[in-house]
């Protein structure tokens, strides 16, 4: 087991370092920040959407590890889903970091997000990793794009 955390680790720090999808977007159809100020992370998500289908996804921000390879990871994972496909990932991933720990919940469905299954030990961790999550959510799902509607 212990093997298996150390190459989680390893892939998270990696994702830390050299984030994948780490820029602005010009032509993005959505945009949405996020903040976690229980830890200081900050996101902001871009996605083009073509059709029911993210074409493209990258982001922006700072923060903590976790944060930042779950945002990097994120982009890697749902660049070219449909939205359907990516709100289902997150379901998934969001009901596996907040299973709780010393539960052995399934990682059958989140595939590379296997990676952050150790954040379920660490509650106050779980809002670093689902951060960019909900960033996503609003961006392709309208909710915050950018500054407050007035209706
Ligand atoms: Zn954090």
């Amino acid at each position: 087991m212990n093997d298996l955390r150390d190459l989680y680790q390893e892939v998270i720090l990696d994702h830390n370092k050299r984030p994948r999808n780490f820029h602005a977007m010009a032509d993005a159809s959505g945009r949405a920040e996020g903040h976690n100020p229980l830890c200081g992370d900050r996101v902001t998500v871009y996605v083009r959407l073509e059709g029911d289908r993210i074409a493209d996804i990258s982001f922006e921000g700072s923060g903590c590890a976790i944060s930042k390879a779950s945002a990097s990871l994120m982009t890697d994972s749902v660049k070219g889903q449909t939205i359907a496909d990516s709100d289902a990932l997150f379901h998934a991933f969001q009901t596996l970091v907040t299973a709780g720990p010393d539960t052995s919940p399934s990682t059958d469905d989140v595939g590379k997000l296997e990676v952050l299954a150790g954040v379920r030990d660490y509650p106050s961790r779980i809002k670093c990793a689902t951060l960019a999550w909900h960033a996503l959510q609003a961006a392709v799902h309208g909710a915050n794009d950018g500054p407050v509607r007035s209706e």
